[in-house]
């Protein structure tokens, strides 16, 4: 019987849900983009999004997604022979990789797999073995969205520093960015990214590049970069225009601003992560339950390795696939699809799909996602263990 009837919900890993008061916000006339109203709302927010990542140094804002400000790192800090390390976790990982190899870069992967956190004694290791310090910058996923790894920045960090390499520290915190700490400044990461529509609440559309001071020198350094993707003249605007290189992305930012006031203003940044935090365990404990009647499990074993705004679950036997189709279909719910595990034509395709849970996202949500994704195992008839719910509601329900 079709229920689908009533708000949907998008509970993929971007984009996420966005808040009816960030919708709102958006829904009005051009502004003056002339005036000092969107000029100091543009300070402002420059000021917060400093704040959320937890940087006193640079900041540069792009008309642009995910991918964007990939681009955007790269130019200006490689030139066509530079070598970078990325360490791999997931598709994501590869993806950067592959984006940095095309523009020239010598790239090299360090590639853990796609269901466990990144190896600090590795990468010390291999940094050792680099005595002519060729290897510019160390790059990784903070989440990767694909495979739901969630790496340990601070013994990243740890590592460059116990191999006495200066590489630049490069994170990508798309899929992480208002869902789990993350400290710039006191880990002494160079170079931070993010998009709009992951943790932050809004459509796709604007792109996040946080930058050291040593990110900057470094970026001087290198072959002259074009004048779009320059972070100088954003990060350093002299006139209001360059802050965007052209027209700002006017309705975005009254979006943003919407999302940095619940964020900050008032839930307030540490609650953020804990509830995200809270949310996950609640979803690890359902597929927990699910696991011990079937072929049911988390891609992720170790519990400091999982990210808490993305959830990658094996539901075996093809029922993922079956899951999706069931959730979308019957109960509203979309849940996102398995990025890199394998190709769609091949079986294990259909036994994994990825719960979403970022962002502007609640008990009663999870609660709902978890009870539609159970009722869907029901209609399947396929194996499963009892008792999910409740153990979910058990985990929201301690203080
Ligand atoms: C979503 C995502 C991207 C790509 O973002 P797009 O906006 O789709 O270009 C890159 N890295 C990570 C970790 C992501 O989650």
């Amino acid at each position: 019987m079709n229920l689908t009837q009533g708000r949907s919900y998008l509970a993929i890993p971007g984009p996420s849900v966005v808040p009816d008061r960030v919708l709102a916000a958006m829904h009005r006339a051009s502004p003056d983009i002339y005036g000092a109203a969107l000029h100091d709302m543009t300070r402002k927010l420059q000021d917060d999004l400093k704040r959320l990542a937890g940087t006193g140094q640079h900041l540069a804002i792009y008309i642009a997604n995910g991918h964007g400000v990939w681009e955007a790192a790269n130019a200006n800090l490689f030139s066509s022979g530079d070598k970078v390390l990325v360490l791999v976790t997931g598709f994501f990982g590869t993806a950067w990789a592959g984006i940095t190899a095309h523009a020239g870069v010598e790239v090299e992967m360090l590639d853990f797999g796609a269901a466990a956190a990144a190896d600090p004694a590795r990468l010390k290791e291999r940094l050792r073995q680099d005595p002519g310090r060729r290897i510019k910058a160390v790059m990784v996923t903070h989440t990767d969205t694909a495979s739901s790894v969630r790496n340990d920045l601070p013994a990243i960090r740890a590592a460059i520093d116990a191999a006495g390499h200066p590489a630049l520290f490069m994170v990508d915190a798309i899929a992480s960015m208002g869902c789990d700490p993350l400290e710039m400044d006191d880990t002494g990461i160079d170079v931070v990214l993010a998009a709009s529509q992951k943790g932050l609440m809004l459509p796709p559309g604007l792109g996040f590049v946080w930058f050291s001071e040593r990110a900057r020198q470094a970026a001087g350094q290198g072959a002259p970069v074009s004048r779009y993707w320059d972070w100088q003249p954003r990060a350093f605007a002299q006139e209001y225009y360059q802050n965007f290189a052209g027209t700002a992305p006017t309705h975005h930012l009254f979006g943003l601003s919407e999302a940095l006031s619940m964020i900050l203003a008032e839930e307030g940044l540490a609650h953020v992560w804990a509830r995200h935090r809270r949310l996950a365990e609640a979803v690890w404990a359902a597929v927990g339950a699910w696991g011990e009647g079937g072929d049911v499990r988390l891609n992720v074993a170790a519990p400091e390795a999982r990210s808490s705004s993305v959830t990658l679950v094996r539901f075996g036997g093809g029922v993922a696939g079956a899951l999706r189709a069931w959730c979308r279909d019957t109960a509203g719910v979309t849940l996102g699809i398995p990025l890199g595990i394998a190709a769609p034509d091949e079986p294990a395709y259909a036994d994994y799909l990825r719960i979403g849970h970022m962002g502007h996202v609640n008990a009663h949500m999870v609660l709902g996602l978890l009870a539609a994704i159970e009722a869907g195992l029901q209609a399947q008839g396929a194996p499963h263990g009892t008792g999910a719910i409740e153990r979910a509601a058990a985990v929201l329900a301690a203080p």
